[in-house]
């Protein structure tokens, strides 16, 4: 089967073709990725309403550009999957228009996605990972623990309390004079730095549960950047390395710990796999603290390619594939969701905004 996937619920617009085998394992045809970044750069933040008419402009082509990297033509589809939630609903909507109007064009069956668990799904689309495992998402907007225990079925184990850790890398960026996006500009500036020089808190390490929160995080890098400026006139070189290798270093601490109490948790459920997703995983003192504690938990450790652990389409139609085999499609009066938590049911089961 060949299912084309559209994305449109930030600031990607995306679409793939993913072909699904008769063992349901998924190989990525072609995935397009419109990112609007320039869009929205003089405004420091993504515009809804900029996000949501560049997506519409934008859908078409990338669909046409999927199917033409993946050498096939529209008729040959088989479904058609699209983002249906949780995002800016003026880019939710745009997707959905654009998928409900390729399925009543062609008159394939349509399905509508949780972003979410798009994410969560895709170490099965790279990786023979059997369920259930635990997922550790974390983005610019997102960060929590998942229990995937099957295709439409998701525990939330806990996640942050406020800000998500890729904002609180962003953050940090901007006030440390580093470019945007912070992540990859924090990681690189923390090399030469000494991560023990600052003394920065680990908010909620020793609380109970797998909740986290980095907003405390980043207004103690703030003061510890204004002592050492009020003390030596300036931001050396060196207390921009230091600072942000201690912010980093705060960050894995946190991330490890939590994905440590997350599998003490949920023993019973036997979850052999520690699968991550979002743009953080990138980070490679992250992922090798992850690395670590999944081999401690003998459970082996899944960090799809960055391209697939961003937002992108792929996801989406792979999701869709997964629970093709569950449950029927949706139909025209599928409804776009601004939120959409995973472990509730699908749109079309709630019957919500029709
Ligand atoms: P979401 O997909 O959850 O709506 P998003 O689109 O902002 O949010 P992603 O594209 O998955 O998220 O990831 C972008 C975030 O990842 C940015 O905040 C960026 O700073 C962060 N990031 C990217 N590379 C790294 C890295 N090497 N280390 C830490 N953070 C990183
Ligand atoms: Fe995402």
């Amino acid at each position: 089967r060949l299912i084309l996937g559209l994305e449109s619920s930030c600031d990607d617009t995306a679409a793939a073709v993913v072909r699904i085998d008769e063992h349901g394992r998924g190989t990525v045809m072609a995935s397009v990725v419109a990112g609007q970044t320039e869009l929205h750069a003089d405004f420091g933040g993504v515009v809804p309403e900029i996000a949501a008419r560049a997506h519409a402009e934008k859908l078409d082509h990338c669909v046409e550009d999927a199917l033409h990297a993946a050498g096939i033509t529209l008729p040959q589809i088989d479904a058609i999957a699209v983002t249906a939630g949780p995002g800016l609903i003026g880019g939710v909507v745009s997707g959905v228009m654009c998928a409900k109007g390729l399925s009543a064009a062609t008159g394939k069956p349509l399905y509508g996605v949780n972003h979410l668990a798009g994410h969560a799904l895709t170490p099965r689309l790279t990786d023979d990972v059997p369920y259930p495992y635990l997922m550790l998402l974390v983005s610019g907007g997102h960060c929590q623990f998942l229990l995937v225990r099957g295709p439409d079925s998701f525990d939330r184990l806990g996640g942050t309390i406020d800000d998500a850790p890729g904002e609180a890398f962003d953050k940090v960026a901007r006030l440390l004079g580093l470019p945007q996006p912070g992540g990859p500009s924090i990681e690189k500036c923390a090399q030469g730095g000494d991560p023990k020089r600052f003394a920065l808190p680990r908010p909620l390490l020793d609380r109970d549960g797998c909740d986290m929160s980095f907003s405390g995080l980043k207004t103690a890098v703030l003061r510890a950047r204004d002592k050492s400026m009020a003390a030596n006139g300036g931001l050396t070189r060196q207390d921009q390395a230091d600072l942000a290798a201690g912010f980093q270093a705060a960050v894995v601490d946190v991330l490890a710990h939590k994905t440590c109490r997350a599998f003490a948790e949920y023993p019973a459920e036997g979850a052999r796999g520690l699968c991550v997703a979002g743009g953080v995983a990138a980070n490679k003192s992250i992922r090798a603290a992850l690395e670590t504690v999944a081999a401690e938990q003998e459970a082996r450790f899944v960090a799809p390619p960055l391209a697939l652990c961003t937002d992108n389409a792929a996801m989406i139609a792979f999701a869709a594939g997964e629970q093709a085999v569950l449950r029927d499609a949706d139909d025209l009066t599928l409804s776009a969701r601004p939120r959409w938590p995973l472990d509730t049911a699908r749109p079309s089961m709630l019957g919500s905004g029709k």
